[in-house]
Parts: structure tokens; sequence; C-alpha cells
């Protein structure tokens, strides 16, 4: 692992385009990163290349721009395959993000088996994505969604989570790391707790994939999804890996082109997965910018990147520890460099559009996770959100403009 120092984290922030744009007059600082990633150039040059250069569709041409195109959308599967260590690339469905890939699991895998008085068990901390599509079955079946709890660190309580888990239990969906706090769930425990009883995990990794390794062979959970874009890809992309065995007991979600063996009108019979569940004209544009971004990762290594994370982390935790009525949600042991907090006597937005006009690019408002901010009674917060590509730097001058933001509501 080649450490990241200041050097080559500023000749890395050089790929980004964006990172060097102005805002109102002032350098970017984006510290945005949690709900959009910026893109690197080698990220850019892949889907306007593909444009330029093998612009066909997939899957169903044989000349050479559809045989390029394949080519080059498969090897987005294969670098999935890669960045979660899955045993093999037929067990990783393209999809076009988190919400898709939870919603294909909430339909085709739990819908039909789901009854009257089943349990669906989420954490109190979960993504709108991971709460709703749950929801949605449930209510056709009779069924509920229940929560385990937080402490006010937001941490989750594991040994609640445990006693939670009953006969009736027919799916645990649990976020790696929080969207909102940064907390980083004890993923593993949960699925060996789960495991023990039989009931199967799906781990939203949209905002783990950015900052950790991520092994779902040794994490052996039945489900785990993400987002590209939150990785330095483009919109529109993600993927959801399953167990085999899962995949294929489930029946098809979408139907249409791509995702059959025979149609007559008499009926269909079904490709074997992962294009089972690729109906229709995929993103390829896309996934070829996602394999670009996933092997960009790879050049740099993850664990660099986690490294250089955790520095950033603690300065800004000792930065913000400085400000005056500056209150972090969430005070998590493990956590990624994620930071909810608010202002006191400011609303969220107010902060945030401060900000902007500071050059800083914060996010503001209950991120998708309304029971979330319930539970800290609030109605919305601020956030920062880091990538490796932020610097210690930054990190000051969005103090000096929290201050002025401050001054100028007082
Ligand atoms: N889950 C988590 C933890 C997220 O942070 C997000 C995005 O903010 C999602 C799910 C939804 O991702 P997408 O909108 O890309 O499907």
């Amino acid at each position: 692992m080649t450490a990241l120092d200041e050097s080559r984290v500023m000749a890395l922030r050089a790929q980004f385009p964006q990172l060097s744009r102005r805002v109102h007059g002032k350098p970017l600082v984006y510290f945005d990163n949690a709900n959009t990633a910026q893109k690197p150039q080698s990220v850019i040059d892949a889907v306007s290349g593909y444009y330029r250069e093998c612009n066909g569709n997939v899957a169903r041409a044989v000349h050479t721009l559809g045989s390029e195109a394949t080519e080059l959308y498969e090897g987005a599967r294969d670098a999935i395959t890669r960045l979660l260590n899955a045993p093999s690339r037929d067990q990783i469905v393209l999809t076009s993000g988190t919400t898709q890939a939870i919603n294909l699991v909430a339909y085709s895998f739990l819908a039909p088996r789901l009854v009257a008085g089943d349990e669906i068990l989420v954490s109190h901390m979960e993504h709108h994505a991971n709460i709703v599509p749950w929801q949605l079955i449930a209510e056709r079946a009779g069924a509920r969604v229940i929560a385990a709890p937080i402490n006010e660190a937001g941490e989750l309580l594991l040994d609640e989570l445990a006693a939670l888990i009953s006969p009736r239990t027919r799916l645990i969906g649990i976020t790696h790391v929080s969207n909102a706090l940064g907390t980083i769930n004890p993923v593993a425990e949960v699925v060996a707790l789960a495991k023990a009883r039989g009931v199967p995990v799906l781990v939203d990794g949209s905002q783990a994939v950015p900052h950790l390794a991520v092994d779902v062979t040794a994490l052996d959970c039945d489900f785990y999804v993400f987002t590209g874009h939150k990785l330095f890809g483009p919109t529109g992309t993600g993927a959801l890996y399953a167990r085999r065995e899962h995949l294929a007991a489930m029946p098809p979600f979408f139907g249409g082109g791509e995702m059959i063996r025979t149609v007559s009108f008499t009926g269909s019979t079904f490709a074997d997965p992962p294009h089972r569940f690729e109906a229709g004209t995929p993103n390829i544009a896309g996934f070829i910018g996602l394999a670009e971004a996933i092997r960009f990762v790879e050049s740099i290594g993850i664990n660099a990147i986690a490294e250089r994370e955790r520095v950033l982390r603690d300065a800004a935790l000792e930065r913000f520890a400085g400000v005056e009525g500056f209150r972090l949600i969430g005070q998590a042991r493990q956590r990624a460099p994620v930071f909810s907090f608010v202002i006191d006597g400011v609303h969220a937005h107010d902060v945030a559009t401060l900000l902007d006009f500071e050059g800083v690019a914060v996010r503001s408002g209950h991120h998708c996770a309304h029971p979330l901010m319930q539970f800290y009674g609030v109605p919305a917060t601020a956030r920062v959100s880091l990538a490796f590509y932020n610097t210690i730097e930054e990190l000051d001058v969005f103090v000096t403009a929290l201050e002025r933001v401050r001054a100028r509501l007082r």
C-alpha cells in the first residue's frame, strides 16, 4: 500500500476537473461526497469514449461496435466482482443503483415468501431506500417493518437487535455505513446473529464502498448493494450481489428484452441470473464509467484511501470541537468521515445556503432518514462528508466559513 501523502493527494485531486472550479468567486470546497462524489477525468473520458468510439447496444449486436460495447460494459461486472470480492461475476446484477437493487430483492426475493404477521427488521439509522421498499411489500402481505434501536451516539444496539429477531423475521436490512451519521455498523456480527437463526441479511453498502474494503465472501451476507455515483462513477449505476441460491430461486422482476430465453404468446422462459434481472437496454455508458471508477480506486488502493480518510476524520473532529455552538449529531466510535451537525439556533438549510456563498458545498436536510431525525429530535442537520481528495486546508476554510456564517446570523 502506497500511503496517500499530501503531494499524492494533490496529484490525484488534479484529476478531478470539478475540484478546481470556483463557486461564488471562491475555490470550491466540496464536502458533499456522501450525496454524490466527483468524477475523475478517466471516468469522464470512459463515458464520452463510448459515445465517441464504440456506441452500440450491448448483448444483441454481433457487429464490431456492439461487441466492443459489450466487452467494456461487461467489464463493469468484473470490476464489481473484484470490488466486493464476490465468488463469481454471475452473482452480480447490474442495477441503476442501491434503490433499484433493494426493490429487486424486495419484490423478487422477499415478497413471494412474505405472509401476514411476518417481520422485516431494519435499523433505526436506515436510508429510506432500506425502509420504504420493505414497507410497500409488508403492507400487501399484512407483515410489518420493525426497527432495531440505536444509542445516542448513533451506534446500533446489537443485543437489542438480537432480541428482536423472532421466528417471524424474514429478512434483516442493515446499512454498512450510515449516510447521515457516518457510523460504521458491525455488519459481520449482524450477519452471524442472523445466520444462527436462519434469517437472510441485506447489507446496504452505498456509503461503505467509497471508504472501506468490502469482502462479501468473508462477510457471508445474503445480499450486498451499492450505488456507483458515490464511488466516483456515473449516476444511474449500481449493483446487487446475492448468494447464488437466492438468485437461482428469484423470479424476474422487470420483463422485457435481454432477460428471456424464449418468448411465445403462450408463455416465456427466462435467462439465467444475472441477466434474468437485467431487462432492457442498460446504462451502458454509465457502467463503462463505473468500471473505470473502480479501476481508479484500485490504482490508489482502498486501504490507502481508508488510512487517508482516518487522518481527515480525526482532523475534522478536532476542528469541530473548537467551533462554538456546533453540535455533532452522532458520536460513534467506529465512523467514516461523514458528520451531521446543527448550529444552535440556526436552521440547517440556512447554514448550507450561507456556506455555499463561501464556496463550501455541504448537504442539509433529513438525508432521506426521517426516523433518524425523529430520534434526535431535529428537523434537519447539515452534513459534511469527505472523500480522500479533501484536504486539511479545506477543513480550515470550512471552519472559518462557518464562523462567518454564525457571525452573520447572530
Ligand atoms: N442507501 C444509503 C445509505 C444512501 O446513502 C443512499 C443515497 O444517498 C441510498 C441508499 C440510495 O442510493 P441511490 O439513490 O443511488 O439508489
